[in-house]
């Protein structure tokens, strides 16, 4: 499927993100506004805790237990941990102030924006398959993983 690609506007709470980076992941030419995670609409209205989670753990570092200094950044866009020391600097992360093991933990869940919207992919598709989970929409099933493999075979 070729997407859109669209900038969509960076959230306010995206902070270290570049203005760019956010893309559209419906199909090109679609009708509609842009979305960066239209196959969560469904569970955004069964079961939004879950859709905020699939999007967390696709997209976030995990979470210092306490703000502090050498805690490290809470919650941080997984693709901000793959610019360097310096970069990072320059957005205000100082990563010589962090402890070895948290730098290491925080380099460790690192990745890109595209590889984080195929985890949220996958997270979905994953979420369908659990025990007691809702049925996906037409729609949502052809968006996720579990309609790409289908559309495969
Ligand atoms: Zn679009």
């Amino acid at each position: 499927m070729i997407l859109c690609g669209k900038t969509i506007p960076t959230r306010a709470n995206a902070k270290y993100d570049p203005e760019d980076l956010h893309r559209c992941q419906l199909h090109a030419g679609h009708p509609g506004k842009c979305q960066e995670y239209p196959y969560l609409d469904h569970l955004a209205g069964v079961a939004p805790k879950v859709k905020n989670k699939v999007v967390r753990d696709a997209t976030k570092t995990t979470g210092a237990a306490w703000k502090s200094d050498d805690a490290g950044p809470n919650r941080i866009s997984r693709w901000v941990m793959m610019l360097t020391d310096a970069e990072l600097l320059s957005l205000g992360i100082d990563m010589s102030k962090l402890k070895p093991g948290i730098v290491a933990k925080l380099r460790e869940k690192a990745a890109s924006y595209d590889d984080c919207m195929a985890s949220a992919k996958y997270l979905t598709y994953l979420v369908y398959g659990m025990t007691n989970a809702p049925e996906p929409d037409a729609y949502t099933h052809h968006r996720t993983y579990a309609g790409s493999l289908q559309l495969a075979q």
